[in-house]
């Protein structure tokens, strides 16, 4: 069964660590999720965004894959369904489809509008018993087809939002989505520690996980983050797998170009990435 986000990361918050959220793509992306959380008895959040809601036919397509996954594969480790960056109308459409939490990115809205629908989102996720993500300040690089220019939110901002009673925030640091660039000035701590300072209890969220080095990642948990996203890595460990089996002509031998084959190193490599970032963020063991 799927649950809130609220609970693991209140927990995560708590006890110092932080819990992945895995963006996914299709069913051997989500299967290599589902099967590396409970292999590491740890709390997961499958990440949604519009884009690949669309690409998978649906939210209600994902809900159903998703919850049947959780029971055929045995799945008992909680497991958040998660909107990533939803907009107003995507959010509503995620809470009727039976996902378990959502982000309202309202970032590009002025602070007075993000705050209005927030807080309109706040009452239905109440009811439904969901958690809410909201973000302040956007996020550097590209997704979905949106580009952030990657700034550092006001944190006076991130408690007026935190207090209209969101579950987790997501706020800039000057991290970026995607690869980082080779001239990145690294994650503002400062900015993280007056966000922490001014937010208590409140779970802080770090998008753009890829590519960010292990100590600024442990430094930001140890400094209040309590969910880290990761998308782009789990798709060039997949692609790179899979271009090596087809570059060594595996999918000319026997039966291999049986998709079950064909897809089979992509789903170890992404594997592979997820218990590496479960071991980092330290959620191993915290389900
Ligand atoms: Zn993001």
């Amino acid at each position: 069964m799927l649950v809130s986000a609220k609970e693991m990361l209140q927990k995560a918050k708590e006890g110092k660590y932080a819990v992945g959220q895995f963006n996914i793509n299709n069913l051997e992306w989500t299967k290599a999720i589902l099967q590396t959380a409970q292999e590491l008895n740890s709390p997961v959040i499958l990440g949604v965004s519009e884009g690949a809601g669309k690409y998978m036919a649906g939210y209600k397509t994902i809900v159903g894959m998703v919850n049947g996954m959780i029971e055929g594969l045995g799945i008992t480790v909680p497991v958040a369904l998660h909107l990533d960056h939803g907009s107003y109308e995507g959010c509503l459409k995620c809470v009727e489809a039976g996902f378990s939490s959502i982000m309202f990115d309202g970032s590009h809205y002025p602070i007075e509008e993000n705050v209005a629908k927030t807080r309109e989102l706040v009452k239905i996720c109440e009811e439904k018993g969901m958690s809410l993500e909201a973000e302040v300040g956007s996020i550097g690089g590209e997704e979905d087809g949106v580009v952030g220019a990657g700034e550092c939110a006001d944190p006076m901002e991130c408690k007026m939002v935190a207090d209209l009673g969101v579950t987790m925030l997501a706020a800039g640091i000057g991290n970026i989505h995607g690869k980082y660039p080779e001239n990145w000035q690294g994650l503002s701590f400062e900015t993280l520690e007056a966000i922490s300072a001014q937010t208590k209890d409140m779970p802080l969220v770090l998008h753009g996980g890829t590519g960010i080095p292990a100590d600024m990642i442990k430094k930001a948990i140890s400094l209040g983050v309590a969910k880290i996203n990761v998308n782009t890595e789990c798709q060039l460990a997949f692609a790179e797998a899979t271009r090596k089996y087809i570059e060594a002509g595996k999918d000319l031998e026997g039966k291999g170009f049986d998709p079950r084959k064909l897809l089979a190193p992509g789903a170890e490599a992404i594997k592979e990435t997820v218990k590496e970032k479960m071991e980092l963020f330290g959620s191993v063991n915290k389900a």
